[in-house]
């Protein structure tokens, strides 16, 4: 019997490599699918449609929030964010691990919708370091670092309510232990209710003799 696949969100200040982890694991390993949001923040050189972001102007999200087509959705520095949810719903039904990459009020409301999930947080090894990755990237103006720095230092104060955290030294070892995480979550009770269930089922015949 195919397991449903289980739902990863991955959360971590603007600058702790999210986005390099994340392609790494998906690159590294079979079975996940990383979840493509819609946005309406404006579009980085770097950036490609339908692939780092769904791009669409305020209207059009709005209209998709009406329509119940996203999981969540955020406000993150004057821009909405916000999972689609038909393709998620697919591909755990295909057996797949989605991986959603948002921030803390999206992650929690995930949570209320699905207790399973698994929440993880990605921290910086030092501040140093999350300062020299967010100037490095060299795509945001000084304003909006400011910005996203405010915005981790209240985010940061949410990390509790994760499950896990992984720390983004070495980006071999920080994949190899988020999907190490991961693999370890599919063994939750919950995650193998079925499996559960059957054994159960096997157990009373075999002890009534009917087997
Ligand atoms: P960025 O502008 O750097 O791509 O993303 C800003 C923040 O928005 C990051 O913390 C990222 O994880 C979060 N984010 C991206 N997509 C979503 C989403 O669909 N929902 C929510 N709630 N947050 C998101």
């Amino acid at each position: 019997m195919k397991n449903k696949g289980i739902l990863v969100v991955v959360s971590g200040f603007s600058g702790a490599g999210k986005g390099t982890l994340m392609k790494r694991l998906v690159s590294s390993y079979d079975g996940y699918a990383l979840s493509v949001s819609m946005t309406t923040r404006p579009m980085r050189p770097d950036e490609e449609e339908g692939v780092s972001y769904f791009f669409v102007d305020r209207e059009t999200f709005e209209k998709t929030i009406e329509a119940g087509g996203l999981v969540e959705y955020a406000c993150y520095c004057g821009n909405y964010y916000g999972t689609p949810k038909a393709w998620v719903t697919e591909q755990l039904e295909r057996g797949r691990d989605v991986i959603l990459e948002i921030e803390i009020q999206g992650a929690l409301k995930v949570r209320e919708q699905f207790p399973d999930v698994l929440l993880l947080f990605v921290m910086p090894p030092t501040l140093e370091e999350l300062k020299r990755r967010l100037a490095m990237r060299g795509t945001e103006s000084a304003e909006t670092i400011g910005r996203r720095l405010h915005r981790a230092a209240q985010e940061a104060e949410g990390i509790e309510q994760y499950d896990y955290i992984v720390v983004n030294d070495d980006l071999e070892e920080c994949t190899a232990q988020m999907h190490a995480l991961i693999q370890a979550a599919h063994q939750r009770p919950a995650c193998r209710a079925e499996f559960i269930e059957e054994m159960r089922e096997e157990l009373k015949k075999l002890a009534k003799g009917e087997v």
